[in-house]
């Protein structure tokens, strides 16, 4: 589509926004008989399309009368108004209005994305400062996995991996089975009878916390992506951002949208990291086949950023 030929502006389109907006104008009939039904009565030409909620409008065209939501207000060639839904403007006026019809739902589409746009820029250096400051927290715990990672041997940190990808952050403590318990597992699972081994008994003692921010990856970022854009919206004003080009208009108006559940998500891998260095999770890490040394290295290193962290994020 090509804006600059487009001779249609937001500000000349009427916000129908009820029933009453469209009956109380003054041109205003229905119903309507359009030729051949009425000898030279034809379309005029789309004057906005409406999408109501609640209280439904009949179309305006004489034979139809169909009660609905969506549709078109519309000029007569006799200088009257009416309103039509689309399957009633495409099978009475064809060709005409599916072209007028393409370029009032762009239209539409594109106030209401701005509308959207234009409603986030009040909120927008609030959101820009708490991206920056999520940015931060999220860079310090990455700066801690990092060195926590440095702590481990090759083979705790596969033991850690492992673990943190069966997503069971339970820690277990087994225990040898007496004769019976041995009897009834053999009892119940037939296939370890053959070569009568028994698995000792796995007693859940704790849980480790935090996995989500140590399987967290740079897919998980992409909130941070939107820093600059946001700043742009705060820059520009509300001309310069009607006339923005759709695509970016579009762009902007998907982050917004994502910016809803991706704030959420970031907040949740942050507390994930917060929860997972505390000296107290760390010790569990034992259970898991991390060296006593290992855990007392950890702790030595990330002390004073555990403390630098919990006081950004007020955690006493
Ligand atoms: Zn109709």
């Amino acid at each position: 589509m090509s804006e600059s030929k487009n001779d249609l502006t937001i500000d000349e389109v009427p916000i129908l926004k009820d029933v009453a907006s469209i009956t109380s104008r003054a041109k205003y009939q229905s119903p309507l008989s359009f030729h051949p039904d009425h000898r030279d009565r034809m379309f005029g030409g789309i004057i906005a399309p409406y999408h109501l909620h609640g209280e439904k409008i009949k179309c305006g065209i004489q034979s139809c009368r169909t009660p609905h939501w969506h549709g078109y207000l519309i000029s007569t060639s006799d200088d009257k108004e009416t309103n039509i839904g689309k399957d009633c403007g495409k099978n009475h006026f064809k060709a005409d209005f599916s072209a007028e019809m393409k370029r009032h739902d762009a239209l539409y589409e594109r106030r209401l994305k701005l509308n959207r746009i234009l409603d986030l820029k009040k909120d927008a250096p609030a959101l820009l400062s708490q991206l920056i400051s999520l940015q931060d927290h999220y860079d310090h715990l990455k700066s801690m996995r990092f060195k926590f990672r440095g702590c481990l041997s090759s083979a705790e940190s596969n033991r850690l991996a492992t673990k943190v990808k069966s997503a069971d952050p339970t820690i277990y403590e087994y225990q040898a089975r007496t004769k019976e318990e041995r009897d009834a597992y053999l009892e119940t699972n037939p296939a370890a009878r053959k070569s009568g081994t028994v698995p000792p008994k796995e007693i859940p003692i704790g849980e480790i916390k935090g996995f989500t921010f140590l399987a967290a990856t740079y897919k998980d970022e992409e909130i941070f992506n939107y820093i600059n854009p946001l700043r742009q919206l705060i820059r520009a004003n509300k001309n310069q951002i009607t006339s923005w080009k759709q695509g970016q208009i579009n762009e902007t108006h998907v982050w917004i949208g994502k910016s809803k559940t991706l704030i959420p998500a970031m907040e949740y891998i942050i507390a994930q990291g917060v929860a997972f260095f505390t000296d107290e999770n760390l010790g569990k890490l034992l259970a898991i086949g991390v060296s006593a040394e290992s855990i007392e290295h950890v702790a030595m290193e990330l002390k004073s950023p555990i403390a630098l962290i919990r006081s950004k994020l007020k955690i006493t």
